[in-house]
């Protein structure tokens, strides 16, 4: 495993391939939806013993906050529950929809089909086993409470004022496209305003998994990362905090978008590369 381990991380260390952390740490300043019990984290050990240091230590959090993964249970009653979700739908190429502008122009914005449409002329056809997410330019406001749900009574969701997925679109998605996941920058893939969160009875309702709060989506490329969602393995849970991971060739040439093959390629390639690398970090 060893030797395995080097040879797929030099060209991560060489530049080749650029790795970023789309992940807020957990930390007593994760935001949670209202009425979540606050996150909690407690040294147990921390001390020098006879011939070595000793640290151990004790946290508990909620399911739903910071950046984490809702399994389809979340909102539908017999799908998928965290543990339920298979392997293969936890990595995938990134679809990056930028509607930065869109949000600053209107803080309750929704992700239209019309935007799918617009990448995917920019881009190509969103590709089988996508993760799609949303950057709606919300990952400056996080931590800042006040800031990320847009208002100045954050424990109160009527209140709410951020971007999110219109249903029509996600309705478009899951009958056009074949995507693994979808998530946002913001706390919701339903947008602040929403009161029966239809995006995510429609995602749950397909087995399709959601990611909130996604980190730092700027730096990755709208079209050519592959994404990585390590998300706890809970037994029966409605979702958990994930690890998220995105990589990509930072040397490679604008795309040739509308050549699937070339664009296929890239991604078995990466795809390859990504597996290999987990298999290091397990
Ligand atoms: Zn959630």
């Amino acid at each position: 495993m060893a030797l395995v381990c080097l040879s797929v991380l030099i060209p991560v260390i060489s530049g080749e391939m650029k790795v970023v952390d789309l992940t807020w740490a957990h930390s007593a300043s994760t935001i949670y939806w209202p009425g979540n019990p606050a996150f909690n984290f407690s040294i147990m050990s921390r001390e020098k013993l006879t011939n070595y240091w000793y640290e151990s230590n004790w946290f508990s959090t909620p399911e739903h906050g910071g950046t984490h993964l809702d399994a389809p249970a979340h909102f539908s009653k017999d799908s998928w529950r965290t543990q339920e979700i298979p392997a293969e739908r936890l990595i995938g190429p990134a679809v990056i929809l930028d509607v930065t502008s869109q949000a600053k122009a209107d803080p309750d914005y929704r992700v239209t089909q019309a935007d799918f449409e617009a990448y995917e002329s920019k881009h190509g056809r969103i590709p089988h086993g996508a993760i799609v997410i949303m950057n709606s330019g919300w990952g400056s406001r996080y931590p800042n409470k006040t800031r990320v749900f847009n208002s100045d009574q954050p424990g109160t969701p009527s209140t709410f004022h951020f971007p999110g997925y219109h249903e029509d679109a996600i309705t478009w998605l899951v009958a056009n496209r074949n995507a693994s996941i979808v998530g946002v920058d913001t706390p919701s893939n339903d947008h602040g305003q929403s009161t029966d969160f239809k995006v995510h009875v429609i995602l749950g309702e397909n087995n399709i998994p959601g990611l909130e709060n996604v980190a730092r989506l700027d730096q990755i490329p709208e079209k050519g990362a592959t994404i990585f969602v390590g998300s706890i393995k809970l037994f029966d849970g409605s979702g958990g905090p994930a690890r998220i991971l995105a990589t990509f060739d930072q040397d490679a040439k604008p795309c040739d978008c509308v050549s699937s093959s070339s664009s296929i390629a890239t991604f078995v390639g990466t795809s390859v590369l990504s597996v290999l690398l987990v298999s290091c970090i397990v």
